[in-house]
């Protein structure tokens, strides 16, 4: 089925799609930084001389960021990346967990509770597997999965969710986190092979069929969601599957505000994995740090070139 106005990817190329998912995630973070915890009311009070909405990279918000500085959920994303690669291209907890702790141990900027929490847990106890929680049902192990879904391209959907389960249960032993995050990894591997529109619904089909609460197509939008990880896709699937370019998904989800880093990383990962780095506006990559964004593109072209790319 052909549908004329179904959103297009402006480029075929994997290694475009790779790297536009990584530097997706990056700007997605830092642009949603500035308004992360604020309600879209005070983003239209805030950004009025913009026309109430925030579309640029100005750092700022809670965390006082520079311009282009980005927070945990690239950070921990590049940190578990570097461990993969470290590894071989395997996704091992033991190293994942590892490589969150070294991370904890550099004082970041932001880190959430259950991350903090489990990663304490995990210097008592050398044990990379957090034990099961009701609770832990944050979006910190989805936020920061992306390199899982470059490392794992082509390979099956056993040895995918194992690898996803590695990293993600080092602070998040959750089954919505698992069904949240696999979702995510199965969206961006879609895009990245080229899969059509429909197949990339069908992929978030799936996840409402299996646990109702991240339905997603309802007339009602999702507005300043939690990092409740149900919150966190409904917002930014919804925003990715209504909207017809990178910037304007990415506009859409962060003006949501709420935890708006993380559904600008996540929105970032997917959008970017299906528009490709050229669709990305020359603004956004000019003004992300320039370290970052060099970590990001190598980062995915070293991840993509351990995997096994299905042709499609
Ligand atoms: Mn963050
Ligand atoms: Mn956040």
């Amino acid at each position: 089925m052909q549908n004329a106005s179904l959103p297009k990817p402006e480029s075929a190329d994997l290694k475009s799609r790779g790297v536009g998912a990584y530097l997706g995630l990056a700007i997605g973070d830092a642009l949603g930084a500035t308004v992360e915890f604020l309600t879209p009311n005070e983003i239209r009070h805030r950004f009025a001389r913009e026309g109430g909405v925030h579309k640029d990279i100005t750092g700022g918000g809670w965390l006082n960021l520079k311009p282009g500085q980005i927070t945990d959920d690239t950070a921990m994303s590049l940190a578990l990346g570097k461990a993969i690669l470290a590894d071989g291209g395997k996704v091992v907890a033991l190293s994942a967990a590892r490589a969150f702790d070294n991370w904890m141990r550099t004082s970041p900027i932001d880190i959430g509770n259950t991350v903090r929490k489990n990663l304490i847990r995990f210097r008592n106890t050398l044990e990379a597997e957090a034990p099961p929680a009701e609770h832990d049902a944050g979006n910190g192990a989805v936020m920061r999965t992306l390199p899982v879904a470059l490392a794992t391209l082509g390979q099956t959907q056993a040895d995918i969710a194992a690898a996803f389960r590695a990293q993600a249960h080092v602070t998040h032993n959750n089954p919505l986190s698992d069904a949240g995050g696999l979702c995510v990894i199965a969206l961006v591997q879609a895009a990245l092979q080229g899969q059509s529109w429909p197949n990339l619904e069908a992929q978030a089909q799936t996840l409402s069929a299996e646990h109702p609460e991240f339905t997603w197509q309802t007339a009602r939008r999702r507005e300043n969601p939690s990092g409740y990880i149900v919150d966190t896709l409904v917002a930014v699937l919804q925003a990715f599957f209504s909207t017809n370019s990178f910037e304007s998904c990415l506009i859409d989800v962060v003006n949501r505000g709420g935890d708006a880093d993380t559904t600008g990383a996540i929105a970032g990962a997917i959008a970017g994995a299906w528009y490709g780095v050229a669709a990305i506006p020359e603004r956004w990559q000019k003004a992300l740090n320039p370290v970052i964004a060099q970590d990001c593109r190598e980062q995915a072209e070293k991840l993509m070139a351990g995997s096994m790319p299905i042709q499609v």
